[in-house]
């Protein structure tokens, strides 16, 4: 188990908005991702609309006096090699995923992943559900799927057991 880092959570405090878009889980700890982060994602998004693309997401676990809550912060692409039509997210990548974030972001860590789904919506595939599962099993991981062709974007958390759509926080001005 790792240890949450106790910092307080984003609101209009701290000389940024907020903003919750979707509906938020109840009983799953709230996303916050900076808007700089998702425009960059978006950006990288749609520079292919043939084949999948997909990145992790940098940030951290953190907690304040409340709840937990997950934080998204930076991204980062994954280069892939191959011209396969599905992304994938290997037990390679994901070693050298954390490699990179202990070089580039030693205070953060892998929150979750990304990756695109051109013309075909916002969902997670069988496959997807597999390295949902077996890369990102901490319960504080989420998914990010854009679709660049229809313009739509989903983040995915583990809801007690099981993986479900659910909504975030945008974070303004940082
Ligand atoms: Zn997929």
């Amino acid at each position: 188990m790792i240890e949450p880092t106790i910092k307080t959570a984003h609101g209009s405090q701290d000389g940024v908005s907020v903003k919750a878009i979707g509906t938020l889980h109840e009983s799953a700890a709230p996303v916050f991702v900076y808007e700089s982060v998702l425009e960059e994602i978006l950006d990288y998004s749609h520079r292919d609309l043939t084949r999948e693309v997909g990145g992790y997401l940098v940030g951290d676990l953190c907690t304040d006096q409340s709840r937990p809550y997950v934080e998204v912060t930076n991204f980062c692409p994954v280069k892939g090699k191959s011209q396969a039509a599905n992304f994938t997210f290997t037990r390679e990548a994901s070693s050298a995923a954390q490699r990179d974030i202990a070089t580039r972001f030693p205070d953060k860590r892998m929150v979750g992943w990304h990756h695109t789904h051109p013309g075909i919506g916002i969902f997670l595939s069988g496959y997807d559900l597999f390295i949902h599962r077996n890369f990102f099993s901490e319960w504080w991981h989420v998914a990010i799927v854009v679709d660049p062709k229809r313009q739509e974007l989903g983040f995915f958390q583990w809801v007690e057991e099981e993986i479900d759509l659910c909504g975030f926080i945008c974070v303004y001005g940082k």
